[in-house]
């Protein structure tokens, strides 16, 4: 295919334009870049795509999502931006209404930590009555359930919410009962699709269970337009290492697109279940258990699992969100040699900065989150909100980052992430800790998977925009307006057109 006249967007700090800016024309061959110039002069068979100076990025990646769970969470009870236990349990009750049947009902997204009233099975269950309803957390890391879902479990009566380990449990139960999970397919292509018209190539892919096991089955049942790097949580890590599969391992014979990615482990919890594991205690929480949080595992557990998926070939994502969690991390990657990424990182202490340098892995960040927990928080850790999405502490000590949703944490987009990581705040209020701002060019290069502009040798994954996403505006907010609403003309993966060719 030849691409006729795009100008290509510099990508990454500093880097200049190429050509002078002007408009070139692209070749793709192969799945490559093989030619750039002013005026390349297609062949006979060659496909001639006109895009009339439009802008050319890198395909755009996803460095953190759960696809099946986003896919479905799109057909759910949507609670997100409940700001009250009360509220949340009338909208419950308002939409149980137009829900045909008397089989379960799953609802999602919303956040309790600032609440003044805990959610309480009583509340819930005065709201739904025998109907089965289970809510799940914005954060995913705790559950809500009404007694009537509690039975269907055959958990036993309790007056609060599941966290944690109990709720990844129940989750899966809870999921096999919806029925939309039966056969989740149809959500995904859909969700996949909306992707590709923002600009998304690729998807890191954390699923609970083992997606390196489902996504031969969607790639040959017709979804094979996405990237995706599929990983394995350490309850599958023998399977994984029976079938012989190593980090980059195509999944599927003949398909290069799905490949195996890395062992995944949760090492401690989140700020909105306060379980995120920090060195100090949560403001105000003396006299509750775990006042600083918890880790999942102890150092011991994290560093021998994360051995045994290195010797086994495989790269290891490690979630930590508290600053002690952060510290066991850098201390788990330096101890066994193992590569990948720490997920999150979202508190991090200054001395642990260089040290997570050295270890040369990336910080998988979700810019999109603080947006969400700016006030939560201001709440429980308003005395160190200055080392919270510490973005720009990170790329200048040389941390590779790699920006992400955690969808269905946050929407899957990449716009909406570039822009959060630039002004940091999703309202009329000024941006938070500003000093911590990336700028856009920055970001963009935390999107990208690694490409950097576009050249002879590039992958054939572009985004055809038409708006200059490195356009100058008056201020941090108009800029993210203006990348929030980035319009996406194409989506190419692989030298193919995944999206509607350009209008
Ligand atoms: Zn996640």
């Amino acid at each position: 295919m030849l691409i006729r006249s795009v100008r290509l967007v510099p990508v990454g700090r500093g880097s200049a334009p190429t050509w002078g800016g002007e408009p070139v024309d692209l070749r793709l061959a192969d799945g490559q870049v093989t030619h750039v110039g002013p005026t390349l002069v297609p062949d006979a068979a060659e496909r001639v795509l006109e895009v009339d100076g439009r802008w050319v990025i890198p395909g755009l990646w996803d460095a953190h999502t759960h696809p099946v769970m986003w896919a479905l969470a799109r057909r759910r009870l949507d609670l997100i931006g409940t700001t009250s236990a009360a509220e949340t349990e009338r909208r419950v009750r308002e939409r149980l209404h137009g829900i045909p049947g008397a089989g379960l009902v799953l609802g999602y997204g919303y956040r309790s930590a600032t609440w003044a009233d805990p959610p309480t099975t009583a509340g819930l269950d005065a709201v739904s009555g025998e109907r089965p309803v289970a809510l799940a957390s914005g954060d995913g890391h705790n559950g809500w359930l009404n007694s009537a879902a509690l039975r269907l479990l055959g958990l036993p009566p309790r007056g609060g919410v599941l966290t944690e380990d109990e709720w990844y449990a129940a989750y899966p139960r809870l999921e096999a009962l919806d029925p939309n999970a039966a056969d989740p397919l149809p959500a995904l292509a859909e969700a996949v699709a909306d992707a590709h018209a923002r600009g998304i190539v690729g998807l890191v892919d954390f699923e609970f269970g083992s997606s390196w096991r489902t996504w031969p089955e969607y790639v040959e049942r017709g979804l094979d337009t996405i990237r995706v790097r599929a990983s394995t949580y350490a309850d599958r890590l023998a399977e994984a290492a029976a079938a012989g599969l190593r980090t980059g391992d195509r999944l599927v014979e003949g398909h290069d697109l799905v490949t195996m990615g890395s062992l995944k482990v949760i090492g401690d919890g989140s700020l909105n279940t306060l379980t995120a594991w920090c060195r100090d205690p949560y403001l105000g929480a003396q006299g509750r258990g775990n006042p600083c949080g918890r880790a999942n595992l102890d150092l011991d557990a994290l560093i021998d699992v994360m051995a045994h998926a290195t010797s086994q070939g495989l790269s290891a994502a490690i979630h930590a969100i508290g600053d002690a969690a952060v510290a066991a991390t850098i201390e788990a990657f330096a101890c066994t040699g193992a590569t990948g990424s720490i997920e999150h990182a979202q508190l991090i202490g200054w001395a642990d900065l260089p040290r997570l340098a050295a270890t040369g892995i990336t910080a998988s960040v979700q810019p999109a989150h603080l947006v969400d927990d700016r006030d939560v928080s201001g709440q429980w850790w308003g005395d160190r909100t200055d080392r919270l999405y510490a973005f720009r502490a990170l790329a200048e000590a040389g941390v590779p980052l790699a920006l992400g949703s955690d969808a269905p944490v946050a929407p899957l987009d990449p716009w909406l992430a570039i822009a959060a990581a630039v002004h940091r705040s999703g309202d009329n209020r000024p941006p938070w800790h500003p000093e911590q701002a990336l700028t856009v060019a920055e970001a963009l290069a935390a999107s990208t998977d690694g490409q950097p502009t576009l050249g002879v040798g590039s992958r054939a994954d572009l985004v055809l925009l038409d708006a200059d996403p490195l356009r100058d505006a008056d201020d941090s907010g108009a800029q993210a307006a203006y990348l929030r609403a980035m319009p996406v003309a194409a989506t190419l993966v692989a030298g193919r057109l995944v999206t509607a060719p350009p209008g």
